[in-house]
């Protein structure tokens, strides 16, 4: 085996788009990604290579401008991107997951209004279900919408918007207890409204406020805002497949793929992690030989391996099956929670191996210390994880006795 982590069975096509991903990351990303992230710089130009490439319409359908692929071609780019900088994978993926819930779950106006123009990267996605009360709670939604004639009035505050600046269409789920009697599930009454606004912060539309970038301890360089709705006016016919009170399910569909891409992140992450610690081990000497030779370094460089390749097996399997039509969140739950769990250890042990300059910002494992546990909260933490996986098994294993 030459290298960790390849996939076999892919088409020519694939191949194709996965190395050009992959030289892109080499020559445009990895040179400057960490001073960008140093400096929280918003990638300007990789963005526009990325556009370039046609990789914000990836999986949108080829009659939309798209270039038609499968969720493998898309985690595997994202794989590619997040081992050169996971800030970029986080420019793309909100973008992608608000494009697949139109593809899956839009009304054909909403699919003509937004998807050609979102495969050209022109209108760039984001979604919002947090809120300052609740993450993984996500029916204990407060903001809400009120039916006023052919429009919608929404108010409420939003949480840990990716992209929430940078973007000019936001699928937001909000309560709307319209048409629903009292005592319907909390998940019944959610519904996904597709607001459009020009970028920036401030007041970017009517009754809608960015207030400014949340300051992070990694994953920089993209930008994570608040949202407040006050009094926002939303037309009927943006009601996500036009019909109020299917939100939390389109969102639930939206961050089953969602889980699939931060799993890739977790398997890019890592693989540069391992890349970082082999290349230092065999510099750095101490006793007379390079730290490689000692057999406590290389176990650590055996069990970082078998994590990367692990992970990657996992990730790919999740994504096919979803290709493949089947139900996958038992996949995508299980190769979310161990790569994003083994990408923590892997940066670790590769931040170990550079001793004391690990801990030097001129050195780049220390930007993917602080960037790897986002993997460990975005899309559903661990626990949730468990929770999705755990259920799956009692139902697969139901006790017949
Ligand atoms: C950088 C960043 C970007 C983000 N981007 C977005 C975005 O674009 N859109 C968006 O909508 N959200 C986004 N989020 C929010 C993210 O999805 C939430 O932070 C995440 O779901 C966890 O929610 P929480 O922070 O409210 O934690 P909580 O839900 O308050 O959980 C706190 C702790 O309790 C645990 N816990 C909660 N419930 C249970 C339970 N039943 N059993 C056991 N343990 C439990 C959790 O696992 C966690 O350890 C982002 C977050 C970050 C940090």
């Amino acid at each position: 085996m030459a290298r960790l982590a390849q996939t076999h069975g892919l088409t020519e096509v694939q191949q194709e788009i996965v190395s050009t991903v992959r030289e892109f990351v080499d020559k445009e990303i990895i040179p400057v990604a960490t001073e960008l992230e140093h400096r929280d710089e918003y990638p300007q130009e990789i963005v526009d290579g990325l556009k370039e490439l046609g990789l914000f319409g990836l999986m949108i359908p080829e009659e939309y401008g798209g270039l038609g692929e499968s969720l493998l071609t898309y985690a595997l780019c994202v794989e590619e991107i997040a081992r050169g900088w996971m800030s970029v994978s986080g420019i793309i993926n909100t973008h992608f997951i608000v494009a697949y819930m139109l593809k899956q779950h839009g009304t054909q106006e909403q699919k003509d209004a937004f998807l050609p123009r979102m495969a050209a990267g022109e209108v760039r996605g984001a979604f919002s279900m947090s809120e300052p009360g609740l993450g993984s709670d996500v029916s204990a939604i407060t903001s809400k919408a009120v039916r006023d004639g052919d429009e919608y009035v929404l108010n409420g505050q939003k949480m840990w918007l990716t992209n929430g600046g940078t973007s000019t269409l936001v699928a937001v789920l909000v309560r709307s207890d319209e048409g629903h009697p009292e005592g319907t599930a909390p998940h019944r009454s959610m519904t996904t409204f597709l607001v459009e606004k020009e970028p920036g912060f401030g007041e970017v539309r009517p009754g809608l406020t960015i207030p400014g970038k949340i300051d992070k301890m990694g994953y920089k360089g993209v930008d994570t805002t608040e949202l407040i709705m006050d009094g926002l006016r939303v037309p009927a016919n943006r009601v996500l497949g036009g019909v109020s009170g299917r939100g939390f399910y389109q969102m639930m569909d939206g961050v089953e793929v969602g889980r699939v891409n931060v799993a890739a992140r977790g398997c890019g992450v890592a693989q540069r992690a391992f890349e970082l610690g082999v290349q230092y081990a065999q510099q750095r000497h101490t006793f007379g030989k390079p730290i490689a030779q000692h057999q406590a370094i290389q176990f650590k460089l055996a069990e970082m391996a078998t994590k990367v390749e692990a992970a990657h097996a996992m990730m790919v399997n999740a994504a096919r099956k979803k290709d493949s039509g089947e139900r996958n969140d038992l996949e995508a739950g299980m190769a979310k929670y161990l790569a994003s769990e083994y990408c923590k250890e892997v940066v670790e042990d590769a931040f170990r191996i550079h001793g004391g300059y690990g801990f030097s910002k001129e050195y780049e494992i220390e930007r993917l210390y602080r960037e790897a546990p986002m993997l460990l909260i975005g899309e559903g933490t661990a626990e949730i994880q468990k929770m999705i996986i755990g259920r799956r098994l009692l139902e697969e294993y139901r006790f017949q006795g």
